[in-house]
């Protein structure tokens, strides 16, 4: 009955399925993220875990749990968000529903971005509506910016073509 009891599946929260939360079992903050001291700075855990594995982070950004999990350290469910993006994130995890109001959002803030990158570096929005199990009038939507609009590149749109005639 596995994934039964919880209120996501796997999939839907963007982690590999299968692929375990590493909980940090030492010290915690009180805001529940893991700390340590490392070549003589104070970590957050998963912030270090995240450099250890892809280098530096870019400056002002974050470095978010796809899981939810503020204890994971597992570098294979952490992402790299803008303030922005991590606003909206902690504003839907606050049940402030602002994506696809009143009709239960099924993708996360990281997925609505990836959806839109994806479609304005060329592929198709019928693939990506069959690929993440949304209907192709959502991924319309989205791409738009009619939805997720609170994300920072929802006013982005796909680049024109140029043709260069000689
Ligand atoms: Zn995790």
């Amino acid at each position: 009955m596995r994934g039964v009891s919880g209120p996501r599946t796997e999939r839907e929260r963007g982690v590999t399925p299968g692929s375990e939360c590493w909980e940090w079992p030492f010290a915690r903050r009180a805001n529940g993220y893991g700390y340590l001291s490392y070549g003589r700075r104070t970590w957050s855990a998963h912030r270090l875990a995240w450099t250890l594995k892809n280098g530096a982070i870019p400056p002002g950004l974050f470095v978010c749990h796809h899981c939810d999990n503020r204890r994971c350290v597992n570098p294979d469910h952490l992402f790299l968000g803008t303030p922005a993006a991590n606003t909206a994130d902690m504003m839907r995890k606050g049940r402030v529903a602002r994506g696809e109001k009143g009709s239960g959002a099924k993708l996360s803030e990281f997925q609505a971005m990836d959806i839109r990158r994806r479609f304005r570096a060329g592929e198709r929005q019928a693939a990506l509506a069959v690929e993440y199990g949304i209907s192709l009038f959502t991924v319309k939507a989205l791409c738009r910016g009619k939805t997720w609009r609170h994300l920072p590149d929802a006013r982005a749109t796909r680049s024109p073509v140029v043709v260069v005639r000689r």
